[in-house]
C-alpha cells in the first residue's frame, strides 16, 4: 500500500435555522419578535503540514464533516457556529473533484490553506424581520444547506530533482548516501514503496531536493507494475538523475537500460521526456573489464553525450564520483528556474448553485393593497444562499427572479408597475 493517493468524502456544516419567537412580558399579551439567528456551520479547510510526505492519514478514513451551526433561540439568541474539520496534507497536494477530476486546489508553494468548502450561513430570527407592516413575523430563514464533495487527493511532490531507473540500481543507496533520508535499500524490486525525499547540500551551493522515485518497469506507462503510481512524482522536477546499473549484474544491457525508461517517460508524458537528464553510471566498483570488451561507462559516454547527455560513472556504495555528478546537478539546477507552477483552479466549490426544484407560490395579499407574496421553499433556500447586500448577489437575485419564472408569474398574478413584492422580509417595488 503506498500513500500518495486517497478518496475522501467532505461535507460541511449546515447553517443554523434561525429561530421564531416572541418576547414574554408581564401584562403584554404579545411582545415583539426576538427569535435569534442561526450559528454558521463549520468549514472543511486544507493545510499543509511540512512534516508530512504521505497522505497516509487518509487511508483508512473517508468522510470528513464539520459540525452544524446550531438554532437561534430564544431572546434574540445566536446559535452557536459549528467546530471547523482540518484537514493537514503534505505539501504538494493536489485536491480534484473525483467525479469530473476537475482541480480545485493545489496545496503547493505559497499555497498552505484553502477553505474548500464553506460553512453554511446561519439563518436570520424572526428578529430581523418586523416591520411596520409586519409586526408579528412567524418566519424565520432556514439555515443554509450542508454542502458534500468527494475529492480526490494526489501527492505530487515537488523535488528539484528525480532519480529514475530500472528496481536495483541503486537510487535508494545514493540517495541515502548523499542527504538526510533514510530509505529502504534491498535487493528486492519494489522495496521502496513510498517515494523518499531527502535535502542534499553542498558545500558552498544552495543545496536541493532529491526524490527517490521507485523502481520503473517495462510497462510501467502502460499501468503494469507500481512504476506508473509513482511517476506523477517527478512531473514537477527540474531535472531527472537517470541511475543505470553500468556494470549489469542483473544481466541487463545499460544502454537498453535508458532508452527502455525513457520510452516510459514518454509514454506517460511526453513533458516527462523534455526534462534535462544526466545519466549516472553506478556500480562502477563491479565492472572488470574484460578483455576485447567495451567498457560500459565508455559506451554509455558515446552513445549520450553527442545528444547533450552526461555521463558520470559513480559508485553509490564506496562513494566514488558522486561529488563530481552532485555538483554538476547543482549547477544544472542554479540555471533552472525553480518550478512555482501550480495547478491553476478548475472547479470552485463556492459556485455550485444547488440543484433545486422547491416549490413557491405567487399570491396577492389579501390585507395589503398593491401586494404581491412570493413564499416558499424555494425562496428561503435562494435567500439562505445569496447575500442581497453585495453586487454580485443581487444581480444573482435579479437573475433568479427571471430565471426560475418568479417574474413572469407575477405577471400572470396581474402586478403592476410600482407594486409592492414582498419575499419574507425582503420588500421591493416592481418595476417592468
Ligand atoms: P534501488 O532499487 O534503485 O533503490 O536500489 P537500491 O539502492 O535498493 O540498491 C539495490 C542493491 O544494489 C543493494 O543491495 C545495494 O547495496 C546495491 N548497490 C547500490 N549501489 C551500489 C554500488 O555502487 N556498488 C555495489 N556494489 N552495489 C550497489
Ligand atoms: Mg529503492
Amino acid at each position: 500500500m503506498f500513500a500518495d493517493r486517497a478518496k475522501i468524502a467532505v461535507k460541511s456544516g449546515k447553517g443554523g435555522d434561525g429561530h421564531v419567537s416572541f418576547r414574554r412580558e408581564k401584562f403584554v399579551a404579545a411582545g415583539g419578535p426576538d427569535g435569534g439567528n442561526g450559528g454558521n456551520g463549520g468549514s472543511v479547510i486544507f493545510e499543509v503540514d511540512p512534516g508530512l510526505n504521505t497522505l497516509a492519514s487518509f487511508r483508512h478514513h473517508y468522510k470528513f464533516k464539520a459540525e452544524d451551526g446550531q438554532e437561534g433561540g430564544k431572546r434574540r439568541c445566536t446559535g452557536k457556529d459549528g467546530a471547523d474539520v482540518i484537514l493537514k496534507v503534505p505539501d504538494g497536494t493536489v485536491i480534484y473533484e473525483a467525479q469530473s477530476g476537475k482541480v480545485i486546489a493545489d496545496m503547493s508553494g505559497k499555497n498552505t490553506r484553502v477553505v474548500l468548502l464553506k460553512g453554511g450561513r446561519g439563518g436570520k430570527g424572526n428578529m430581523n424581520y418586523a416591520t411596520p407592516t409586519m409586526q408579528v413575523p412567524k418566519y424565520a430563514q432556514p439555515g443554509q444547506p450542508s454542502r458534500e464533495l468527494e475529492l480526490r487527493l494526489e501527492l505530487k511532490m515537488i523535488a528539484d530533482v528525480g532519480l529514475i531507473g530500472f528496481p536495483s540500481v541503486g537510487k535508494s543507496t545514493l540517495l541515502s548516501r548523499v542527504s538526510n533520508a533514510q530509505p529502504k535499500i534491498a535487493e528486492y524490486h519494489f522495496t521502496t514503496l513510498i517515494p523518499n525525499l531527502g535535502v542534499v547540500d553542498l558545500e558552498g551551493c544552495n543545496g536541493f531536493v532529491m526524490a527517490d522515485i521507485p523502481g520503473l518497469i517495462e510497462g510501467a506507462s502502460a499501468g503494469a507494475g507500481l512504476g506508473y503510481e509513482f511517476l506523477r512524482h517527478i512531473e514537477r522536477c527540474r531535472m531527472l538523475i537517470h541511475l543505470v546499473d553500468a556494470a549489469g549484474t542483473e544481466g541487463r544491457d545499460p544502454v537498453e537500460d535508458i532508452y527502455t525508461i525513457n520510452g516510459e517517460l514518454k509514454k506517460y508524458n511526453a513533458n516527462l521526456e523534455k526534462l534535462p537528464q544526466v545519466i549516472a553510471a553506478n556500480k562502477v566498483d563491479l565492472i572488470f573489464p574484460e578483455d576485447g570488451t567495451e567498457d560500459p561507462v565508455e559506451r554509455l559516454k558515446k552513445e549520450f553525450e553527442p545528444k547533450g547527455i552526461r555521463v558520470f560513472p559513480i559508485s553509490a556504495a564506496t562513494g566514488k564520483g558522486i561529488k563530481e555528478l552532485l555538483y554538476y546537478v547543482q549547477n544544472r539546477l542554479d540555471e533552472i528556474p525553480k518550478n512555482t507552477e501550480l495547478y491553476a483552479q478548475e472547479f470552485d466549490p463556492e459556485i455550485m448553485i444547488p440543484e433545486d426544484n422547491l416549490p413557491y407560490t405567487v399570491t396577492k395579499s389579501k390585507t395589503e393593497d398593491h401586494t404581491y407574496i412570493v413564499e416558499g421553499p424555494k425562496i428561503e433556500k435562494m435567500l439562505g444562499y445569496t447575500n442581497l447586500d453585495s453586487e454580485k448577489g443581487f444581480q444573482f437575485f435579479q437573475k433568479f427572479l427571471k430565471d426560475s419564472g418568479i417574474l413572469s408569474d407575477l405577471e400572470k398574478a396581474g402586478i403592476q408597475d410600482g407594486d409592492t413584492v414582498r419575499m419574507y422580509g425582503l420588500h421591493f417595488d416592481y418595476y417592468k
